[in-house]
């Protein structure tokens, strides 16, 4: 099912959540700069390091921004569209949308779409924050225009949804950093893992994936991959996936088309 031939694909993806995901966390964490500066770092320093590193591996990567992150640094929106990645939708807030009511719901679709198309984006992805949809999700992406959801964990292939045209780029916890990186301060009760640790479990499950030619959805954030120690890990990590034969890395939304020409 991948272009020229390729056996697996596999998409570096990015959710640019900033502080955002600590106020969706709790709205008191917006009267908290502490808490908040580790979203700030995402924005200020990690953005610009992942940057640098896709262009100098030349690979295209997806770009999931929350709205009110776009609204709060449009200049790094800018690099990354100027940087040829591809931006897409990720909540306006930082709220998931099963805890929304639907007009909620089909309004910050609305707001997060038009201020990344304000500034340039075309936006035809939707992650949501938290991975998890509202039985109207699917529906209203359609109905707004979007091609493909990037959140259930069903499938290790990308795949048409029943009842709408809209494509699923499925995902997993064991592909993302946060699972694995992730700081519970609240709770003290997970150590972070290393590198090591990481790239023994990534590199398992991309072998996995590529033998069962599927689709391989790495989901980071610059707040947690873009600390330094784990960059060169990144950079390692790219270079390894990309050096393996028969591997399309592809941005979400090319990697969505596939199903679509397949459909026709
Ligand atoms: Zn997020």
């Amino acid at each position: 099912m991948w272009p020229e031939g390729a056996g697996c694909a596999v998409a570096f993806t990015f959710d640019f959540d900033a502080e955002e995901v600590w106020i969706g966390d709790d709205p008191a964490n917006a009267q908290r700069p502490g808490v908040l500066s580790q979203g700030t770092y995402g924005a200020k320093v990690a953005v610009p390091l992942v940057l640098e590193i896709l262009a100098r591996q030349d690979v295209r990567a997806t770009f999931f921004v929350v709205g009110r992150v776009a609204e709060r640094y449009p200049e790094r929106v800018g690099e990354i569209l100027a940087a040829g990645h591809e931006i897409a939708h990720h909540g306006y807030t930082h709220r998931n949308p099963g805890d929304l009511s639907s007009e909620d719901e089909e309004s910050e679709l609305v707001q997060g779409k038009r201020i990344l198309e304000s500034l340039g984006a075309r936006v035809t992805g939707y992650r949501s924050p938290s991975w998890e949809l509202s039985p109207e999700t699917i529906g209203l992406l359609e109905r707004h225009g979007f091609a493909y959801s990037s959140n259930l964990m069903d499938d290790i292939r990308p795949y048409l949804h029943r009842r709408a045209a809209v494509v699923e780029v499925p995902v997993q916890w064991i592909l993302d950093d946060a699972a694995h990186f992730w700081f519970a301060s609240s709770s003290w009760d997970k150590k972070i893992a290393t590198v090591a640790e990481v790239r023994s479990i990534w590199t398992a499950e991309f072998e996995g994936i590529r033998a069962l030619g599927g689709a391989c959805v790495f989901a980071m954030h610059p707040q947690i991959i873009g600390r330094p120690g784990r960059l060169s890990f990144l950079e390692s990590f790219i270079e390894y996936v990309k050096q393996k034969p028969g591997v399309w890395v592809a941005t979400i939304d090319d990697i969505a088309a596939t199903v679509e020409r397949g459909a026709r």
